[in-house]
C-alpha cells in the first residue's frame, strides 16, 4: 500500500513512512493511493470476532507488507488489551432507534486511547527497526494529550512535546497530561488558543532549524494510523447492528474530523453506511461548509465541549481531496488561497461528492444539555458534553424510521464534571483505574503564544 499527499508534491511512502512521518513534506495529508475494498461476504465473515482481531483484518490492506498479519494481531491484542471493557468499544441502547458506541474505555478515557494505543506500540515497532528515534510534537484540546503521553511515556526511542491552550482544557484532561512523570515526557501550557497550539505545531514540521536535528513525528490525526485504528469502530459497532445487511447512520461529535473521516474510510471500503452526520458546537465552520460550502474560520468561543472548539479541521483536507477529484495540485493552490486569507468555498464537485454521504448539525449550550438531560432522565444514561452534541444532532436528523443511529461516545462524562452536573444534577465519579489523579504533583512549562518561544524551547529540551 503506497500514500500519497494531498497536495501532491512529496514523496509517496509506505505504511511505515506515513506512521512517522505526519506531516507530508509538501504540507499536506497522507491519504492511501486507492482504498481497500471489503466484499459484503468478507465483511458478513468478520461477524463475532473479538475486537483485537477485527482491527487486525480491517487495518491489514493499509499496513501492506510492512507487518505480517500475525505480528499485527499481536500489536492490536496487546493494544486492546488495556481496554477496561472486554468489547472494548461496547454498544448501548438509549431507545428503539438511538444507540451509544462507547469509546472511552481506554486509559485517559476518551476515544482517543484507540487509536493512540495502538500508534504507540507502532512507533516503538518501526523505530527499533532501523535503529531510529522520535520527537513528537503535538497541539492538544484536551484528550489527544493525555492518550499520547499515556501512549509512549517511558518508551525509550521517543520523546514527546506537548502544547495545551492554558486555561482552556478542563483539570481532569491537564492533569491526565501534567501529571506523568517521565523523561521523555514534556508538557507546555501555551498562552492562545488550541488553534494556534496548532499552527505551531504545523510550522515545526517544515522548520529546517528542527527538523535538521530532529526527525519530527505527529500524533494529531494528521497522522494517518490513527484515523486507520478508527475505522475499526464503525465495522464493529455495523456487524452488532445486523450490518452489512442492515444500515446504520453514525453521529459524530466533530473537531478535527479525524473521527468522521475515518467513518468515511469505512464507507470507501464497503461498509454499507446510511449517513455520517457531522456535530459541531457554536465553532460551527464543518457546519457551514458541508451545508453551504463556505469555510471560513472566525474566532473561537469556548464551550462545555473544548475538543470541539476548533475553526481549522486539519482532516477536511483529506475529505476535499477525496471527493474533488484526487487532484493534488489544484488542492494545493486551493489550501494556499485558504492559508493567505482563512475563507475558501467548496468546488461544486467537493459540496456534491461531500453531500453524498455527510450531513451536518450545529449544537449550542441549550440543545447540548437538553440532550445530556434526556439520556439522563429518559435512558438512565450520563452522557458527556461532547456526546450529547452528536446526540442531538442524531435525534433531531431527518433519516428513514428504521435506520439505527450510532453517536460515538467521545469521553467519559467524569472528564467534563462541572458541566455535566450543570445540565443533570449528578457529578459523575472517575472510575478507578485513573487512580490518584488530584493528589499527584503536576509539571509543566508555561510559554507565551510566539513560534519563536515554542521552538526555542523545544530545541533547548529535545534531547
Ligand atoms: C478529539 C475529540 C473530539 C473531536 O474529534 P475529531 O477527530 O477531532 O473530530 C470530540 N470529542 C472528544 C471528547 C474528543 O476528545
Amino acid at each position: 500500500m503506497k500514500y500519497v499527499s494531498t497536495r501532491g508534491s512529496a514523496p509517496a511512502l509506505d505504511f511505515a513512512g506515513v506512521t512517522l512521518a505526519g506531516l507530508a513534506s509538501d504540507g499536506g495529508l497522507y491519504v492511501p493511493e486507492e482504498w481497500p475494498q471489503f466484499s459484503l461476504d468478507e465483511i458478513a465473515a468478520m461477524r463475532g470476532l473479538p475486537y483485537a482481531e477485527l482491527a487486525a483484518r480491517v487495518m491489514q490492506p493499509f499496513v501492506g507488507d510492512c507487518l505480517s498479519p500475525d505480528r499485527l494481531g499481536e500489536l492490536t491484542a496487546k493494544a486492546y488489551g488495556r481496554f477496561a471493557h472486554a468489547a472494548v468499544t461496547p454498544l448501548t441502547q438509549l431507545d428503539e432507534r438511538q444507540w451509544l458506541l462507547e469509546l472511552f474505555h481506554g486509559p485517559t478515557l476518551a476515544f482517543k486511547d484507540v487509536a493512540l494505543q495502538l500508534l504507540g506500540l507502532l512507533f516503538e515497532e518501526f523505530l527499533e527497526r532501523d535503529d531510529g528515534s522520535l520527537t513528537i510534537v503535538g497541539a492538544t484540546s484536551g484528550d489527544t494529550g493525555s492518550a499520547a503521553i499515556d501512549a509512549v511515556a517511558g518508551l525509550d526511542r521517543v520523546e514527546i512535546f506537548m502544547l495545551h491552550p492554558k486555561g482552556r482544557v478542563s483539570d481532569v484532561q491537564r492533569r491526565q497530561m501534567t501529571t506523568v512523570r517521565a523523561p521523555n515526557v514534556h508538557n507546555i501550557a501555551i498562552d492562545g488558543s488550541f488553534d494556534d497550539a496548532q499552527a505551531m505545531v504545523k510550522r515545526i514540521f517544515t522548520d529546517r532549524d528542527v527538523t535538521a536535528k530532529h526527525r519530527i513525528g505527529a500524533v494529531n490525526s494528521i497522522n494517518w494510523a490513527r484515523l486507520m485504528a478508527q475505522v475499526v469502530y464503525y465495522f464493529a459497532a455495523s456487524l452488532q447492528l445486523g450490518g452489512p445487511d442492515r444500515k446504520q447512520a453514525f453521529s459524530v461529535p466533530t473537531g478535527n474530523f479525524g473521527d468522521v473521516f475515518a467513518g468515511h474510510v469505512a464507507a470507501r471500503m464497503g461498509l454499507p453506511v446510511e449517513r455520517l452526520i457531522v456535530a459541531t458546537n457554536v465553532n460551527d465552520i464543518l457546519h457551514r461548509a458541508l451545508s453551504a460550502g463556505d469555510y471560513s474560520t472566525g474566532s473561537v468561543t469556548p464551550t462545555a465541549a473544548p475538543s470541539m472548539d476548533i475553526q481549522v479541521s486539519s482532516n477536511f483536507e483529506r475529505l476535499l481531496y477525496d471527493v474533488g477529484g484526487r487532484d493534488g495540485m489544484a488542492m494545493a493552490e486551493q489550501m494556499r488561497a485558504f492559508e493567505a486569507s482563512r475563507a475558501m468555498q467548496l468546488t461544486n464537485a467537493q459540496r456534491e461528492g461531500a453531500a453524498a454521504l455527510f450531513t451536518s448539525m450545529r449544537a449550542d449550550e441549550n440543545d447540548m444539555a437538553r440532550a445530556m438531560r434526556w439520556a439522563s432522565e429518559a435512558c438512565a444514561e450520563i452522557v458527556d458534553p461532547h456526546t450529547a452534541i452528536g446526540l442531538h444532532a442524531a435525534r433531531a436528523a431527518d433519516l428513514p424510521a428504521d435506520v439505527p443511529v450510532v453517536t460515538l461516545v467521545t469521553a467519559h462524562p467524569a472528564k467534563f464534571p462541572d458541566a455535566v452536573e450543570r445540565a443533570t444534577g449528578s457529578r459523575p465519579a472517575l472510575p478507578g483505574r485513573v487512580g490518584d489523579l488530584f493528589a499527584r504533583e503536576e509539571a509543566y512549562t508555561e510559554l507565551p503564544g510566539t513560534y519563536e518561544a515554542v521552538r526555542d524551547h523545544i530545541l533547548a529540551n529535545a534531547s
